[in-house]
Order: C-alpha cells, then structure tokens, then sequence
C-alpha cells in the first residue's frame, strides 16, 4: 500500500519539467522527512507565490499586479521591442543588462507536429500592440530551434511591409539551444550582433 502511494508520489514529482526519476526520489524522500512546521512552510511559500504571480496583460510576463514593471516603467526604451517564446525568456534577456526595451512574450512556437499554430500564440496581440506603441525595432529572440525559427519567419513575414526593422539573435547560442541554457556573455553577444532580417 506504502509503495503504491510513494510511487504516486514520485511520479507526479517526476512529470516537472527537469525532474528525472533520480531526482524526484530524492526530493520526494527530502519532503517526506520533512517535519510538519517545515512542510508547512515550503507548501504555504509555494502557495503564495503561486498565488501573487500572474500574467501581465500587456506583455505576457510574470507579473504581480496586471501590468509588469517594464511595461509600466517609463525609463524604458518604447521603440524597441523583444519577443520571446516563454515569460522565463525575460528574465534571461534582462539578466543579461543589453537590452532596455520593452518585451513581448508569445507563449510558445509554432509547432505543426503538437497543434500549434499562429493563432495558438501571442501574435494577434503583437500586432495590435504595433498599432498603439511606437516600435522601431523587433528583435525575435525566439530560441535558435527549427520551431523557432520558423516562429520568427512567420512574424518577419507578416511585417515585412511595416517601417519596423526586424532583427534576430542567433549568433553565439548553438542551433537547437535555447536561451535558458546560453550562458549571459553568450546571450549578451547574441543580442549585441543580431542581424537584421
Ligand atoms: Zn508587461
């Protein structure tokens, strides 16, 4: 009965991204030595957490009230503009202190293969945004994946005729890398020497 249980455990551990079997026993054996007062802790931290941080309505980032800070911030540059695939994607752009635009975050690629499509992403949001703001300059820091990639080429496309100079990251991050795992000077230099598209 004890293992059925301990195997549930486990394996809902296990289905967090980056989380292999090794590692959800070890943390699941960690919680469960865990004294009450200890666990009730880390359970209430998460939960408070989890519940102060949402979406930011404009750009799509993490956020603790509806607007973020860089979209409400006006000591940023308005005319540039980074998209990323995932909110996380901000904050290693912003660790890397080269780029003090704002940010617009797609929620992923487009990916025929698990039913992505355009419409599926951020992008429709994008272009309205291009309405109100005076954006210069799109940087597609999509990650150098084939999805992303191709992401970036769908946008390119699709503004191909506006004044915006496109730009892409690539150089510098391994092809099928992504920008989690480039480490800052890579990334650094990846945004520093983007090419125009
Ligand atoms: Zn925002």
């Amino acid at each position: 009965m004890t293992e059925k249980l301990l195997e549930k455990f486990f394996t809902a551990l296990n289905s967090l991204p980056g989380i292999g079997k090794k590692s959800a026993y070890r943390i699941g054996f960690h919680l469960i030595r865990m004294n009450e007062e200890e666990f009730q802790q880390f359970i209430d931290n998460l939960k408070s957490i989890k519940q102060s941080i949402q979406f930011c309505e404009v750009c799509g980032s993490l956020s603790e009230s509806k607007i973020c800070e860089i979209c409400a911030s006006d000591k940023r540059d308005v005319h540039s503009l980074c998209v990323v695939e995932r909110a996380e994607d901000v904050l290693f752009v912003e660790n890397t202190k080269e780029f003090s635009g704002k940010y617009h975050v797609l929620g992923g690629v487009i990916s025929p293969i698990d039913g992505i499509g355009p419409d599926k992403l951020r992008i429709k949001e994008l272009l309205q945004r291009l309405q109100k703001e005076p954006v210069e300059e799109i940087i597609l820091a999509t990650n150098p994946t084939l999805e992303g990639d191709a992401t970036a080429s769908y946008i390119a496309n699709l503004l191909k005729d506006s004044k915006i100079k496109l730009t892409r990251i690539a150089h510098g991050i391994s092809v099928g890398s992504t920008l989690e795992f480039a480490d800052r000077y890579t990334l650094s230099q990846a945004i520093r020497s983007r090419n125009t598209l």
